[in-house]
């Protein structure tokens, strides 16, 4: 693994919660993606080599809106930046972690994503990605 790509964070209201990173951080978010496979809204804003990820649900049954029914607002996921996503969700298989994808699937951002289960890493929701060959 490489650094840490970004930190996902779970949101009621994406406009509300925009304008409280955009007052943190002292910048405007750089781009927002709607990830319909995952019911989410994305925004995301850059700070040094690292990003954060404003999620908000856009439908009930999407994993944010389950999330924030159970934890309410807060950090949803740590985001790692691998070079090969594949050949590292081989090898933390092997070492016994529970991973809930077992293949990349397509992420925002541009990326290539896998997700390790919390019951495995501490109780933190582990995000792999890895940028998607152009
Ligand atoms: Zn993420």
């Amino acid at each position: 693994m490489n650094y840490i790509e970004h930190i996902g964070i779970a949101v009621k209201d994406l406009d509300e919660a925009n304008k409280i990173y955009k007052a943190i951080l002292g910048s405007e978010n750089y781009k927002t993606e709607t990830v319909e496979s995952e019911g989410v809204d994305t925004s995301f804003f850059k700070i040094g080599e690292s990003k954060i990820e404003l999620l908000a649900a856009t439908r009930q049954d999407s994993p944010i809106a389950k999330f924030i029914e159970k934890r309410g607002e807060g950090v949803h996921h740590i985001a790692f930046n691998v070079s090969n996503i594949t050949s590292e969700i081989e090898r933390l298989k092997k070492e016994g972690f529970v991973l809930l994808n077992d293949f990349p699937k397509e992420g925002a951002d541009n990326k290539l994503v896998a997700f390790m289960h919390p019951k495995s890493a501490t109780g933190v929701l582990v995000e792999l990605c890895q940028e998607k060959p152009v």
